[in-house]
């Protein structure tokens, strides 16, 4: 499969693209061009901002189509070998999912504009860039000159880009694998401690999983002018959009993008290669329906966080100004009494990240993070010390992704039970399926840590009086200090 893609007019974010398919040997050939994307589960109808699509012979002669759904095209392809399908893509959304093309750069995520022949998902694929020779590109697939090469289409779908004379380009080695940041826009971040933060958090990933699967990664950074806070993780590369508001330090604007990063880094296992078997593999063209959103976003938001104060990049006050942020949207939030976290990852398809109704649902995110702090203290206390949700972690890791498989609640349920030694039960029924059981659990955890929560500001607090024992229950958990 040949892609080429050009810039046909930056001042009004159009692409081009055409797509040359060879060895054709049927009457009718089906294109489809995926509704949604890995990373945000709901539909996004891509298709809706393609225009100017045309299908030719080499020698220029029309071949004829209709579309049979709103992203699938059925071509006309009696004894025609090889085509072109021509069009053009509306690329004006600057985030970290979507597609943005003007007089400064041209950024792709393939998954929006890029098709596939239904049944030839696994042919390999090479993008042609018709850019400017001043341009670099940033993207987790392997390039030479101006070209693209993917395995198939998968990986395509999964591999953004931004081409650009403006990409500021950095590397660094962590236990033998390349880490590369590259921004896109002004920013005042110090490369410097940005690399020895994220050296720092990495290590510590690495230790729950036990390995890095990937010799390379990219961190790209669109830099916005306005407010702006948005990852998408993907296999070795993360996009992270940010701009700072006027309310923020500088610092805290770092923290921020560190939080974001070390999420989204965090990913590289959990979701991208430990993933539900609901979405193993994905289905581009319908909503894939999954409970357990609390594990791939909800355990990721956890150890995000997690890992940062594990590596001392943050300190105990600046970890719980984040824990205390969380606490208070869910807190706050009146769907608590309404909707579980696992019926609310199944409805992402429907309004996962929108506000929505007031008081109809909770977030994957908030609840799913609650939901993995619990699941982590309650291993520690009941393995007395010897296991925490890390261990759940990498067990997925180790025996389900490296297995080829992906993997159902009852697995994770397993999991949990085989390294705190007791039943779940009860946890699945109140913090998973039930509502308004958090406050009872994340008493009785904090308590066990020797910290404590304050409503109705939310703030968590470490108890003044701990004992040796207390202090050896808090370091298992955090592992800070180890
Ligand atoms: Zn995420």
């Amino acid at each position: 499969m040949h892609y080429k893609v050009s810039i046909s007019n930056p001042s009004q974010h159009f692409i081009k693209l055409s797509w040359t398919i060879d060895f054709i040997h049927q009457d009718i050939l089906h294109i489809q061009l995926p509704s949604w994307r890995p990373g945000r589960y709901e539909l996004q109808n891509y298709a809706k901002n393609i225009r100017a699509f045309c299908v030719f012979e080499e020698n220029g002669k029309e071949i004829q189509f209709k579309k049979i759904t709103k992203d699938c095209w059925e071509l006309d392809t009696k004894n025609v070998n090889k085509l072109i399908v021509s069009y053009e893509y509306y690329a004006n959304q600057y985030d970290a999912g979507a597609s943005f093309v003007d007089e400064n750069q041209l950024y792709i995520n393939p998954v929006n504009c890029m098709m596939y022949v239904v049944g030839r998902m696994d042919e390999a694929y090479e993008v042609e860039l018709d850019i400017p020779d001043n341009y670099q590109i940033a993207c987790q697939l392997p390039n030479s000159g101006k070209m693209l090469y993917a395995k198939n289409f998968d990986e395509l779908a999964d591999s953004p880009f931004i081409a650009s004379a403006t990409l500021q380009h950095s590397e660094f080695e962590v236990e033998q694998a390349t880490i590369h940041f590259w921004f896109q826009g002004k920013h005042q971040i110090n490369i410097e401690q940005l690399t020895s933060d994220t050296k720092k958090y990495i290590v510590k990933q690495i230790e729950i999983f036990g390995d890095l699967p990937c010799k390379e990664f990219h961190f790209l950074y669109p830099i916005l002018e306005t407010p702006f806070r948005h990852g998408v993780e993907h296999a070795n590369s993360t996009v992270i959009a940010m701009g700072k508001s006027q309310e923020q330090t500088d610092e805290d604007f770092y923290h921020d993008l560190l939080a974001i990063s070390s999420h989204e880094f965090f990913h590289l296992w959990n979701v991208k290669r430990i993933r539900p078997v609901d979405m193993f593999p994905y289905d581009f063209t319908k909503e894939n329906y999954s409970t357990l959103g609390y594990v791939y976003e909800g355990v990721t938001t956890y150890y995000g966080d997690l890992m940062l104060l594990r590596s001392n990049t943050w300190d105990w006050e600046r970890y719980c100004k984040s824990f205390e942020s969380d606490l208070k949207r869910h807190v706050e939030n009146p769907g608590r009494f309404n909707y579980s976290v696992a019926e609310s990852s199944f409805d992402t398809w429907l309004d996962g990240y929108v506000q929505g109704v007031l008081g109809r649902k909770v977030s994957i995110y908030m609840e799913g993070m609650l939901a993995a702090f619990i699941a982590d203290v309650m291993i520690i206390k009941h393995s007395k010390l010897k296991f925490s949700l890390d261990d759940v972690m990498n067990d997925l890791y180790q025996n389900y992704y490296k297995h080829g498989k992906g993997y159902t609640e009852n697995d994770y349920r397993l999991l949990l039970e085989k390294y705190s030694g007791i039943s779940f039960e009860n946890y699945f029924k109140e913090i998973i399926f039930g509502k308004n059981y958090f406050e009872k659990y994340l008493m009785e955890m904090t308590g066990y840590l020797g910290c404590r929560i304050v409503y109705p500001s939310s703030k968590l607090h470490k108890n003044e009086d701990f004992s040796i024992e207390q202090n050896e229950i808090f370091n298992r958990w955090t592992r800070q200090y180890n």
